[in-house]
């Protein structure tokens, strides 16, 4: 039996990890992809203390290796239900895994268009991440859809890489910092590689094997080589189905010791209902989560 079983190995399970282990307590945490979680796909993080710019995955490296040193039991599968009684048991693909407490830190995952042949195009055109398949587009021509942090971010990152750069967005403002906006202007008044198309929608796709063309709602169509969809994202919290938790768009509620409805079952991070997702809030609500754990554990009163 585990003291605590983590479910997700992104900033907020792996700081939660760290502060089990610097109290000797028996943790598993249960990753389905890699150490890291979204950062992975961030071509550039500026914005936590005492790190230097650099690229996600550069941190990601950096954080596995962190976990190594604490030596949690790292089991590399995906949770897909969990059970209460006078314990919990995570139910994974591959194995079950019996705990005293549970920490959720499962973040996030990308929304997907929904239109129709967009399926036929997943992973033949379409992606996510522009650190990942941006060089499978090098003098290219793509589009990039969104108007946030992550949509600003792609075009910065495949200016360098592709010919053009179409960034269709439906409204007419981006919704993002200042800063991000502004450092994105610059770079497009030097390099000249971002057509911004504000009030548009792509409504169909066309292609043979891999995507070919993009239909706007105006009518107009653009041939491209990929489109990077980057417009939001939805809490991985399918696995919660039948523990009433979450609110209506998913997330879990936590009182402000990380604790959810069902006593004992916390969450950190993205997935929680709050209102600023950045690494340095995952890692914040981690280590609220963690400390509350550690003193339940021990059977400290609150
Ligand atoms: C492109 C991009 C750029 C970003 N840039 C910045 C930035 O510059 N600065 C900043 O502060 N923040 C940035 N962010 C946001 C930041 O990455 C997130 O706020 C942070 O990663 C949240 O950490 P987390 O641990 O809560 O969740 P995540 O990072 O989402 O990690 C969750 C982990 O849980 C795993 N998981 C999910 N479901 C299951 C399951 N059922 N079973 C097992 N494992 C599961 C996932 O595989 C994942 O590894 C960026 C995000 C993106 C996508």
């Amino acid at each position: 039996m585990f003291d605590c079983a983590i479910i997700g190995a992104g900033p907020a399970g792996v700081t939660a990890a760290i502060y089990l282990r610097r109290n000797y307590f028996k943790v598993a945490i249960i990753e389905k992809n890699c150490v890291g979680g979204q950062i992975i796909n961030s071509p550039m993080i500026a914005n936590y203390p005492g790190i230097l710019p650099t690229d996600g995955a550069s941190i990601a490296y950096t954080m596995s290796q962190q976990l190594e040193n604490y030596s949690p039991h790292f089991i590399s599968s995906e949770v897909i239900d969990i059970k209460k009684d006078d314990h919990f048991t995570v139910i994974c693909k591959d194995e079950e895994v019996e705990a005293q407490t549970v920490l959720v830190c499962s973040g996030m995952h990308h929304k997907i268009l929904g239109i129709k042949d967009e399926q036929k195009y997943l992973n033949k055109g379409i992606s996510w991440c522009a650190t990942c398949d941006g060089t499978l587009y090098k003098g290219k021509d793509v589009a990039v859809v969104g108007g946030g942090m992550s949509a600003l971010e792609t075009c910065i990152y495949l200016s360098r890489i592709v010919n053009k750069i179409y960034l269709i967005h439906r409204r007419d403002s981006f919704r993002c910092d200042e800063f991000l906006v502004n450092k994105f202007m610059s770079l497009n008044k030097v390099l000249k590689k971002t057509e911004i198309c504000f009030n548009e929608e792509i409504v169909g796709m066309n292609g043979k094997d891999h995507l070919e063309q993009l239909v706007l709602k105006s009518g107009r169509t653009l041939n491209v080589d990929g489109l990077f969809e980057c417009i939001g994202f939805e809490p991985n919290t399918n696995f919660l189905a039948n523990l009433s938790l979450i609110n209506q768009s998913g997330f879990i509620i936590v009182d402000k010791e990380g604790n959810s409805k069902v006593d004992g079952l916390y969450a950190a991070g993205d997935v929680i209902s709050k209102d600023v997702r950045q690494i340095t809030t995952a890692v914040g609500d981690a280590t609220i989560a963690a400390t509350s754990i550690i003193k339940r554990l021990r059977n400290v009163v609150f």
